[in-house]
């Protein structure tokens, strides 16, 4: 199947898309700012593993602000997506857990957001069957990340879970009506994919989802320590939860350039423009400022102050996972009342889904 995938869409099309998302993305950053008592968001990840600086700064700090503004939370772990890139599912249960410690490590209120597993909501996975009836083959074929991450894998023969978890996502995001969803970069064409579902199910059976916004962060792809973007599944990350020796050797093996001078130039010196960016968000400073004060110190100086950076910034959300993660009934508490409350949205949503189909039986 992949050597018959059709292409992905040419750069223009691609950047024309990524520009439409990013103006999308600002209008919804302003309109919270107003109007916060509008918007439901959900958000989440697989849970492959503990979570890394990305997700903080690509999604995290995010969801903190919406926090802040009131807006309601759902955070969802899609477990049933561990298992579209590999053969065997691993220690889900203990990638739940570390994930959830990570979000409320950072600050994420377990009072008020509604936390779960998506296998946990069998009313929530049913509403995959009418949105696939939406989808062509060769839409899903063409999703650049699907294709991305298949590569990444090493996959050779995509499974139809994988060819088909966009739409899966879009069940995720739609059985809660969110309309605001805060994503890294890589995310965007399934966010695209969930719009263009809920469109069409709203066209042929009524109005009836909203078309949901991706929330995108001034730092919507973070690099990890080969260059590429930072994953769970590559073995390129600086965890939240690492010590700050962990940390200190992590990024010591960092890719960066032969140059001694520091500038900050995504466009040429993507690796070395990531580290001074990861400065930036946790100095709260300018990058172009703080390369300019690293100035002639090379890859060294470069890595000795994101050391510092780092491991001051996150002091604080490791001291609270370690007191977090010594309670264990924390989490299994967190979850019990997250699916509950999750089962109870998606059974509405799906008897709603039912009705506007004219599927109701005595
Ligand atoms: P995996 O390798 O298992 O896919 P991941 O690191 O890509 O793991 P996900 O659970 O797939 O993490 O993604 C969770 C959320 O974090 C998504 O919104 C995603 O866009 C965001 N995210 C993940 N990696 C980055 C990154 N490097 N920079 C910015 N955002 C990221
Ligand atoms: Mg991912």
């Amino acid at each position: 199947m992949t050597s018959s995938t059709p292409p992905s869409p040419p750069a223009s099309k691609a950047s024309a898309t990524y520009q439409a998302a990013l103006e999308r993305s600002d209008a919804i950053a302003a309109r919270i700012r107003t109007n916060p008592e509008e918007f439901k968001m959900l958000t989440g990840e697989r849970p492959t593993g503990a979570l890394h600086i990305g997700h903080y700064f690509g999604s995290i700090a995010n969801r903190l602000k919406l926090q802040s503004s009131n807006v309601e939370i759902l955070l969802i772990l899609a477990d049933y997506q561990v298992i579209t890139d590999r053969e065997v599912a691993g220690d889900i249960r203990g990638s739940v857990r570390d994930v959830i410690l990570d979000n409320l490590a950072a600050g994420i209120d377990p009072d008020r957001a509604t936390i779960f597993t998506h296998s946990s909501v069998p009313a929530l996975n049913q509403l995959l069957l009418p949105f696939l009836s939406l989808v062509s083959v060769a839409e899903l074929q063409r999703n650049p990340t699907v294709k991305e991450e298949a590569t990444t894998a090493g996959i050779t023969s995509i499974n139809g879970l994988m060819l088909t978890y966009p739409v899966h996502q879009a069940a995720d995001i739609l059985f809660c009506k969110a309309n605001v969803v805060p994503v890294g970069r890589d995310q965007l064409p399934h966010i695209e994919q969930t719009r263009v579902v809920a469109r069409r199910f709203n066209d042929k059976y009524g109005a009836t989802f909203p078309e949901p916004s991706a929330l995108l962060s001034e730092a919507p792809l973070i690099l990890g320590t080969d260059g590429t973007k930072m994953s769970k599944s590559k073995g390129n990350v600086i965890e939240l939860r690492m010590s700050a020796d962990e940390t200190a050797k992590k990024i010591k093996g960092a890719k960066t350039d032969s140059e001694r001078q520091i500038t900050y130039d995504p466009q040429s010196r993507p690796e070395v423009a990531n580290l001074v960016q990861l400065i930036a968000l946790c100095e709260g400073g300018d990058p172009y400022a703080i390369a300019e004060e690293i100035g002639d110190g090379g890859g060294g100086g470069l890595k000795r102050r994101l050391t510092d950076a780092i491991n001051t910034h996150f002091a604080p959300l490791r001291a609270r996972r370690a007191e977090l993660s010594a309670d264990p009934a924390i989490v299994d508490d967190v979850l019990a009342r997250g699916n509950a409350a999750a089962n109870e949205i998606a059974e509405a949503t799906l008897d709603e889904v039912r009705e506007r189909m004219g599927m109701t039986y005595p």
